[in-house]
């Protein structure tokens, strides 16, 4: 496996995790900005109160701004699972796109395959469950839409990242029942009310069923909802992997 290599550059958005400081979830984003520099430009710039711990580039390259022991100013307003102070909890990777605003486009090949080794690598040494490896719209529906229905979520799942149960159409065959889908985005992780249902199924379709995202409760992803109500639960059901904290990333310095 190639080893991970991160350059290094210090974004002044941070602050302290709190006592007792816990890692043990993982926020993907796409940056929506034109291009990576104006990205970690925003994401350094003190009066912008935004960052991340780690930017990937379209070319794989991996930098950090933050260190993981501090609070990255990533998630903003957002929910899962119930709790809410996600930025205590999580690590946040911004991944360079222009996003839904300038020009929404897929993800090179070299980009993916750096966000892949970079969230093993947390994932590894944080025990981070695949139940609580999200994308920020999973956690702020009504406000965002990163990383967006291009972002390969089934190749990160290969590799352990996330779920991304397979699809099995005969599971569509049933009735469309509001309630049920409301309790399905629930069991999932979705911090979602009757009021809110339509943003948070556009999420759940940008991520889990990415070839229509209309926020309509139709058969298909009615289905959807319960195969991923099921894999969120076996997961949630299975042991919890505990490993040291260690770094294992080399850091260096890039222009
Ligand atoms: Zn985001």
């Amino acid at each position: 496996m190639i080893p991970l290599e991160i350059c290094h550059r210090q974004s002044p958005n941070h602050g302290s995790r709190g006592e007792p400081a816990r890692i043990d979830m993982l926020v993907l984003h796409y940056t929506g900005m034109k291009s990576a520099s104006a990205a970690l430009e925003r994401l350094c710039n003190r009066s912008a109160r935004v960052s991340a711990h780690y930017v990937v580039d379209e070319n794989g390259r991996i930098w950090r701004l933050v260190s993981e022991a501090r609070r990255a100013f990533h998630a903003g307003i957002s929910c899962w699972e119930g709790a809410s102070d996600l930025n205590a909890v999580s690590l946040g990777i911004e991944i360079v796109n222009p996003g839904h605003e300038w020009g929404y486009r897929p993800f090179p090949e070299e980009q993916m395959s750096a966000v892949e080794r970079l969230c093993r690598d947390l994932v590894s040494r944080y025990s981070i469950p695949v139940h609580r490896i999200v994308g920020h719209s999973d956690i702020a529906p009504e406000r965002k839409s990163d990383p967006g229905e291009l972002f390969d979520w089934p190749r990160l799942a290969r590799a352990g990242i996330g779920i991304w149960p397979p699809e099995h159409p005969r599971l569509s065959a049933r009735e469309v029942d509001n309630a049920r889908a409301l309790a399905d985005l629930a069991a999932i992780g979705y911090c979602a009310t009757e009021r809110s249902q339509t943003p948070a199924l556009v999420a759940f379709q940008r991520r889990f069923r990415p070839r229509r995202c209309d926020g309509r409760l139709d058969l298909e992803t009615a289905g959807r909802l319960s195969e991923v109500r099921a894999a969120f639960e076996r997961s949630r059901a299975g042991p919890r992997r505990t490993s040291p904290v260690e770094p294992t990333a080399r850091c260096r310095r890039c222009e």
